[in-house]
């Protein structure tokens, strides 16, 4: 099965549907990735952060897939923005995931009251022309943030990795990639499990319209509305079920009916706020 992708502002496709690993333990990480390499994903989410680098770096190497069929992220974490230190960070991870270059670096969050985001922002880009990232982005940046970035280098980052499901949309954030050419990726596709999305109404009925899974046709409304996921699971017939959403399309109506779930009062966030995770 071919993923569609999507051009970023780089130049380079990204897939669309990927492979996230976040809270995917050290030992785990290699059997999972694994298996996600095994269904067909190319796209693979990591980060510093989850201390999970080498485990997907030796699925990697394993896998035997050329580097030019895989497309892989990793991130920046917030203890490392100042300073020259984004440049020894991308190169312990690089020696983690046993690679020359990644395809997406993002700075994590902008931890706004530590104000090392924009020089953050400024080494990433340094990263990228020292051939150590294809494309650079962002996760978690409002769009104060990313207008601070415009302002301070003229780059605008390829992606924003934003918490986004149903329940937690932030169009504000959508609309600004909208206006610059800058792409949305979803974390938290699926609400992390924390959100009751899987028996709302619209997804289950959506769901049994085209003999799917709830989640199936949650992604599949991600998917439709251009965003880029990379759901997480750690269990076979669960990885395999998140890569079969391309057999179906939901309807203008369902695509509607999943989109007015939010409740736009912003009690659908099942993570950290970007303005108070410091
Ligand atoms: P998710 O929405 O993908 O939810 C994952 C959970 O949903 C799993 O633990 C499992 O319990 C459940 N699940 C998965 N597939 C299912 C299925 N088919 N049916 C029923 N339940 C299913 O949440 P996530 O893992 O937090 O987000 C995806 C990826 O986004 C992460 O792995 C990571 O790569 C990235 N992420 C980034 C940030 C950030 O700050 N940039 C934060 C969190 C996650």
């Amino acid at each position: 099965m071919t993923v569609p992708t999507v051009k970023l502002n780089s130049g380079y496709e990204i897939p669309q549907l990927g492979f996230g690993v976040f809270l995917v333990p050290p030992h785990e990480a290699e059997k999972a990735v694994t298996e996600a390499l095994e269904v067909g994903y190319r796209h693979i989410d990591t980060a510093a952060i989850y201390k999970n680098e080498e485990g997907v770096g030796a699925a990697i190497a394993k896998s035997g897939i050329a580097r030019d069929e895989l497309f892989i992220t990793t991130k920046l974490w917030n203890d490392r923005q100042a300073g020259e230190e984004p440049h020894s960070a991308i190169r312990e991870s690089l020696d983690k995931l046993q690679l020359d270059y990644v395809d997406l670096y993002l700075t994590h969050w902008p931890t706004p009251e530590k104000d090392t985001y924009s020089n953050a922002w400024q080494k990433l880009i340094e990263i990228r022309d020292a051939g150590l990232s294809r494309s650079i982005g962002v996760s978690n940046h409002l769009p104060e943030h990313l207008d601070r970035l415009v302002a301070d280098t003229g780059v605008v980052p390829a992606v924003d990795q934003i918490e986004l499901h149903p329940a937690y949309q932030q169009q504000n954030v959508i609309d600004w990639g909208r206006a610059t050419g800058m792409r949305i990726e979803s974390w938290g596709p699926l609400g992390q499990g924390k959100y009751p999305l899987f028996e709302n109404p619209a997804v289950a009925a959506a769901a049994e319209a085209h003999g799917v899974s709830p989640a199936q046709a949650v992604l599949r409304w991600h998917l439709q509305r251009g965003i880029i996921v990379f759901p997480k699971s750690v269990n076979r017939s669960r990885i395999e079920e998140n890569f079969d959403v391309f057999g179906f399309e939901l309807t203008a109506a369902e695509v509607d009916a999943i989109t007015a779930i939010d409740p736009q009062d912003g009690s659908g966030r099942v993570g950290s706020h970007p303005l108070e995770f410091n």
